[in-house]
């Protein structure tokens, strides 16, 4: 980490020109592309060309049992259809095993990874709502069951992630999260660990991805800070409300967006993203649309906007 105040820890994004500048869209193929996550897709893409960079797709599919066959080509149809073109292959989590497990490892060597029988009835709902307590601390009370394993956040300081457009972001995980998972218990990586050593193997400077995972944004820090990996810098973009300020998700079965009709998609997403096309751009071909908004792109249109909505529009 960067730098400590007397409050915590600021950590703080890897200074610029070194390294060339490389954005990611990193959906999970659980089912079709719908439109909160096309508003991921294009804000990373315009973000991350806009300043002459690279875009990468990763496909997010280290849970398995939630991988719907058929999605991933379809997620990779729908995005070319709205011009979203990407570079060099894309990188599928569930062949990267091996890499999780070396940064297991590394973590499991610096004593920070404990084995954990807790099944979330027994401290509550999720990591979410409750910190985890770190009950397993002293090692696990139960080894018939299936066992999960976690990093010991013990003692770490508030962290504070300064986000581009939504500001700075403070959480003490220890408090906040509690020990978090790192290897379910039914043997699948967790999100947090498989993100940050794929956005450092991609070699991604830029993270940007649905307000959604801003909180998840300080374990990925800890976790960038003890492995000792660049930290990206982060943009979070509003989430995508329907007019009752539901987020608007594939669980709450949000209608999956049809390439056939990308021009008109394409201009209600940068309508949402606060760029809305001039009238002779609006619902042009993709590749006019998307030419016209990298040249007008300036995320200060998103600053503090956290959630949109089709109904505002
Ligand atoms: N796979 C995550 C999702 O589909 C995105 C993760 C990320 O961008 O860090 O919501």
């Amino acid at each position: 980490m960067k730098s400590s105040t007397a409050t915590g820890t600021t950590a703080t994004a890897e200074p610029g020109p070194a390294r060339p500048r490389r954005g990611r869209f990193a959906p999970s193929p659980t089912g079709a592309l719908h439109l909160g996550s096309l508003l991921a897709a294009v804000g990373s893409y315009l973000d991350a060309r806009a300043q002459g960079g690279q875009w990468l797709v990763r496909m997010e599919d280290v849970d398995q049992g939630r991988v719907v066959p058929g999605a991933a080509d379809d997620i990779l149809r729908t995005l070319e259809a709205h011009g979203l073109t990407w570079d060099g292959p894309v990188l599928f989590q569930s062949s990267r095993g091996e890499a999780y497990a070396a940064a297991l490892q590394r973590l499991t060597d610096a004593g920070l990874v404990y084995e954990c029988c807790c099944s979330r009835a027994d401290h509550g709902l999720g990591e979410r709502d409750h910190p985890y307590p770190g009950t397993c601390r002293a090692g696990p009370a139960r080894r018939e069951v299936p066992l999960a394993l976690r990093l010991n956040t013990r003692g770490y300081p508030t962290i504070c992630v300064e986000d581009r457009v939504q500001g700075p972001h403070w959480q003490s995980v220890e408090a906040m999260v509690g020990d978090f998972v790192l290897r379910r218990r039914d043997g699948y990586w967790s999100y947090q660990l498989a993100v940050v050593v794929d956005d450092a193997e991609q070699g991604i400077t830029d993270v940007v991805r649905g307000m959604d995972l801003l909180d998840n944004s300080p374990r990925q820090r800890l976790l960038q800070a003890i492995l000792g990996l660049p930290m990206p810098s982060l943009l979070h973009l509003p989430l995508l409300v329907d007019a009752d300020g539901h987020k608007r998700s594939k669980s709450r079965r949000a209608l999956p967006v049809d390439p056939r009709q990308a021009p008109a998609t394409l201009t209600t997403v940068l309508r949402l993203l606060r760029h809305p096309p001039p009238a002779d751009v609006a619902l042009a071909p993709a590749t006019v649309q998307l030419g016209w908004a990298l040249a007008a792109w300036d995320p200060k249109h998103l600053q503090g906007v956290k959630a949109v909505s089709c109904s505002d529009m």
